[in-house]
């Protein structure tokens, strides 16, 4: 069920030609629910926000990307759900194919929605119940536990059913510190810029 979901993903690209996961066969997962914010340098830099849920990561391109300062509304553009596969993904997508550029794993953990200070990190099935749930009803409450973003977070859809709000809750990981001016990849410590020098190289060893 939740793989039809990716075929929106499948369409927008070409497997032979970027080094993106093709959907691959449902695996069953154990343990908390994964996370992943990626910095992609497509024609405009943006950050894509992935929770994972029911097998899938659903998706949100988040042009100025998280702030940790409560109020702060940060514009969340939902996207298709890419595969599980997609959130260790970093590499260079090669020009002329979707979202043309470089992408790194800025940030990365487990996440748990958190209606009424209750989290279910260790109750997966009831963890995306309520994800599912709460992203039908258009406003989800959750709890990051990555590297650089960590508290409570809202996402609320707006009128336009594609757009979302991204906002910090108020609590003790709110900050005025900008996390973007963190711009090191949490997996390999390299930036976006660092894959655009590399890239001949990677080329020719492929
Ligand atoms: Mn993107």
């Amino acid at each position: 069920m939740a793989r039809a979901s990716l075929e929106e993903y499948a369409a927008k690209r070409s497997f032979k030609a970027t080094p993106e996961p093709a959907p691959a066969a449902a695996e069953s997962r154990s343990g908390p629910l994964l996370f992943v914010i990626q910095q992609h340098s497509a024609r405009r830099l943006h950050y894509d926000l992935r929770l994972e849920c029911d097998g899938v990561l659903k998706s949100w391109a988040v042009p100025k990307g998280p702030s940790l300062e409560p109020g702060q509304k940060r514009l969340a553009m939902q996207t298709e759900d890419h595969p599980y596969e997609y959130g260790s993904f970093e590499g260079v997508i090669p020009q002329g194919q979707y979202g043309a550029g470089e992408v790194i794993v800025w940030d990365c953990g487990v996440y748990s929605p958190d209606d009424g200070q209750e989290h279910w990190f260790h109750h997966r099935a009831e963890a995306e119940e309520r994800v599912r749930e709460a992203l039908e009803k258009g406003k989800l409450s959750f709890l990051l536990r990555g590297e650089k973003t960590k508290g409570s977070f809202a996402l609320v859809r707006t009128a336009d059913r594609k757009s979302w709000l991204l906002i910090k809750h108020k609590d003790r990981f709110a900050t005025k510190d900008d996390p973007t001016e963190r711009n090191r990849s949490v997996l390999s410590g390299l930036t976006v810029a660092d894959l655009k020098t590399v890239r001949a190289e990677t080329m020719s060893a492929a």
